[in-house]
């Protein structure tokens, strides 16, 4: 893969790489029960993720706190649009005490963006974090945290509450950022993972979702970019349309495609690069913190 014309693309019907079986197994039905039991979100079926049925078999999933009504409207994503309902103060503790239950080694909590929130949502952020420690001790985290509109007293909240990832996606490339994240910034959520590394988080993440109709040459940059805001950890996937209603996959991007990312991404300088179609920003998340 040297140029664009590699990544060709099958526009109508999904590819074979892409196709996944449906999660059955012990462990995929106890986690499925805690998840219901504790009414908690998670953000692998609302983003309808291929990998569902490795991880929760595995006893692992991505909590998403702060509800599951978001105050933005990304194109590709399937978390609901609207007025959120009030924050509700016992989630941090629900969401430790299901961890616990779970023997989850290695947690991801994501959230919704709360703009109507005076602090973003950073309190709930911050809380869930130490209830985690509290609660599950030997858990380590990975946050994956919105932009809070690069407000700095936001991050440090975060930042306080030290998980061992913190990480942001950018999604997509520059060009594409205003049509697929209506309302972020490209150069806003390349400052906020600048700041917080140089704040003190231990290790930085971001990622990037590919077959949106950006070229080879454009996601080169995005890495470059990252690595000059000294991300660690990079993730690379497939975009797949959750509904008719989200925006169009434009491109399935081939695997060899995705091998040459990461090659060329690890010589940048990232400590962790995952790239491949089905690879979400979750993925493999337990040995990122190495
Ligand atoms: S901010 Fe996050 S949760 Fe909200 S619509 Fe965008 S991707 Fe979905």
């Amino acid at each position: 893969m040297s140029n664009t014309s590699s990544i060709e693309i099958s526009k109508k019907r999904k590819p074979k790489w892409l196709r996944v079986k449906l999660p059955t197994g012990e462990n995929y039905k106890q986690v499925r029960s805690l998840v219901d039991d504790y009414k908690l979100h998670t953000i692998c079926e609302s983003g309808h993720c291929p990998n569902m049925g490795e991880c929760w078999g595995a006893g692992t999933a991505t909590f998403m706190i702060l509800g599951n009504t978001c105050t933005r409207s990304c194109g590709f994503c399937n978390v609901a649009t609207g007025r959120p309902l009030p924050v509700d103060w016992d989630e941090p503790d629900r969401v430790g005490r299901s961890i616990k239950l779970m023997k989850v080694k290695h947690a991801v909590i994501t959230s919704v963006d709360r703009d109507d929130l005076s602090d973003g949502g950073s309190i709930i952020w911050a809380e869930t974090i130490n209830a985690i420690r509290r609660i599950s001790p030997g858990t380590t985290m990975e946050t994956l945290i919105p932009d809070f509109r690069g407000i700095e007293n936001q991050m440090d909240r975060v930042l306080e509450a030290g998980p061992e990832v913190i990480s942001h996606n950018m999604e997509t490339v520059r060009r594409l950022t205003r049509q697929v994240r209506i309302q972020a910034q490209y150069d806003r959520s390349i400052g906020v993972l600048k700041y917080l590394k140089d704040n003190g988080a231990h290790r930085t993440k971001s990622g990037i979702m590919l077959g949106l109709g950006e070229e080879v040459d454009e996601v080169r940059q995005s890495l470059y970019d990252l690595r000059e805001a000294n991300v660690d950890v990079v993730t690379l996937g497939q975009y797949l349309q959750p509904t008719s209603n989200h925006l169009p996959v434009n491109n399935f991007v081939e695997p060899d495609v995705f091998k040459q990312l990461e090659e060329e991404a690890l010589k940048l300088g990232f400590i962790h690069v995952e790239s491949g179609p089905l690879v979400r920003s979750s993925y493999h998340a337990e040995k990122h913190i190495l």
